[in-house]
């Protein structure tokens, strides 16, 4: 089965939704907080999600992602919010448990398949007025609206081509909402950007 197309760098925003933030006893950051996970994670609609041996709680975050369309560097957010070429359903699939004992999160967000991507929907969106769903084996989980991001879409983007320069197919992810929760082999998990985007996933044992 082909596989999503792989987005050159995967930068995710942590602690975007205040709600989310209080739900694992964190503050709300007071600038973006920003980590990398590896493109070697994505996988497609309808592929299953592993987990590892080495995490006893991998948990799913419905997100809103944005795929970067022209290069952004040092962009103003006016600029960065012409340079959205789609959005893309996103599940930052975490190890929970690895995550707070590590410190650093490249291992807890980082496992192959630990990266679901729905299809691109390209073109013009209202990005302050998107909704995220989350579901587990058909049970909405999740609920989640771009307007109740701490960091708007245009500000994250702005703010990360600061740091890095931003490439055309580059994927920032959102943040995810409240109600994160863990999987199971058996469960399915589905995250829909609201009439947008959605992808679908089984869990299954690692292999
Ligand atoms: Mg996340």
């Amino acid at each position: 089965m082909p596989t999503t197309a792989r987005p050159g760098k995967i930068v995710c925003v942590g602690r975007n939704y205040a709600e989310h933030a209080k739900e694992l006893g964190n503050e709300v950051p007071k600038a973006p907080l920003i980590f990398l996970k590896p493109p070697s994670a994505v996988i497609g609609d309808g592929e299953p999600i592993r987990l590892p041996a080495a995490s006893q709680q991998v948990e799913f975050e419905g997100e809103i992602g944005v795929v970067v369309g022209k290069r952004l560097t040092r962009a103003s957010e006016a600029d960065a919010r012409g340079a959205v070429r789609g959005l893309v359903a996103v599940n930052d699939v975490t190890a929970r448990d690895l995550q707070k004992t590590d410190g650093q999160w490249t291992r807890a967000k980082g496992f192959d398949s630990f990266c679901p991507l729905g299809g691109i929907a390209e073109g013009a969106h209202d990005l302050a007025h998107l909704t995220v769903v989350t579901k587990v084996n058909g049970e909405e989980r999740q609920r989640g609206f771009s307007a109740q991001m701490v960091f708007s879409i245009p500000m994250l983007l702005s703010y990360i081509s600061n740091i890095m320069t931003l490439e055309p197919g580059d994927l920032v992810a959102t943040g995810t909402p409240s109600g994160v929760g863990k999987l199971a082999p058996g469960d399915v998990v589905e995250v829909e950007i609201e009439g947008i985007s959605r992808v679908s996933n089984p869990v299954i044992e690692g292999a």
